[in-house]
């Protein structure tokens, strides 16, 4: 099995403790106006090798990998779940290697092989542009629906879960898509972890050098206050929703 790869690194404690080898697919079905990947969009570039291949690179590791607990392999992307076949091979002999094994994605698009892919993941770091549909449309080109049908899914099958937003000022910053977050994560309760991050401007020169027109071009990181206020209004709504249920 071959897949197109943007790039692979090893990275100390990103997810958690641990060593972490990280494979960025190529591919992805949403164009987010913010994205600090716009290289990644295209399925077919970047480095086309077999799982094997790749697999083999992540054994030159496996030693110091398990000297330290927590440590496996991120696949992300782009969009991962664009190569599902690629995506479940890699994982699939992950795991056999006794690795842990964490997927990132946008849940924007539900592969055949989802099951597979999800029976052969430890944890999936799911990341959530808009709770509103319409403005999900209107940042990514694609409705939000398949982020939350995935969501309610790994809640089914009680699988470890993270939530990730970026806070995009004056984008994302609304009040009713707060409380709509925090509900969404009181209805979850096999998310360990909810992330808001910041917007950063980490794609600028990406963009100019591929000729696109960045949309967020004067937009600046959101300040801590922003972050405090809308980590409040979220954790609120979810206490809140908790509380009820
Ligand atoms: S999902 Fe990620 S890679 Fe895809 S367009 Fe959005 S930010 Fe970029």
């Amino acid at each position: 099995m071959k897949g197109y790869v943007h790039k692979f690194k090893l990275n100390l404690y990103e997810y958690g403790p641990g060593i972490c080898f990280t494979i960025s697919l190529q591919g992805c079905p949403l164009m987010c106006q913010f994205c600090n990947n716009p290289d990644t969009w295209h399925k077919r570039s970047g480095l086309y090798i077999g799982s094997k291949l790749m697999i083999n690179e992540i054994i030159n590791y496996t030693p110091y990998m398990r000297t330290i607990k927590n440590s496996g392999v991120v696949i992300s992307g782009g969009e991962p779940l664009m190569q599902p076949e690629f995506t479940y091979a890699l994982l699939k002999q992950c795991k056999k290697l006794g690795l842990k094994t964490t997927l990132i994605t946008s849940g924007s698009l539900i592969p055949n092989n989802i099951n597979e892919i999800i029976d052969v993941t430890d944890l999936v770091i799911l990341n959530i542009k808009h709770m509103n549909e319409q403005e999900h449309i209107l940042l990514t080109g694609h409705s939000n629906r398949n982020t939350i049908k995935l969501a309610k899914y790994l809640h089914s099958e009680s699988k470890e879960m993270w939530l990730r937003h970026i806070l995009l000022p004056s984008v994302t910053n609304n009040v009713a898509h707060y409380k709509e977050l925090g509900c969404l994560l009181a209805s979850l309760p096999n998310v360990t972890k909810f992330e808001l991050l910041p917007y950063k401007k980490d794609g600028e020169l990406k963009w100019e050098a591929m000729g696109l027109i960045n949309p967020f071009k004067s937009m600046e990181a959101p300040s801590t206050g922003e972050l405090q206020y809308a980590e409040h209004v979220i954790f609120s709504a979810k206490n809140h929703k908790e509380s009820l249920l």
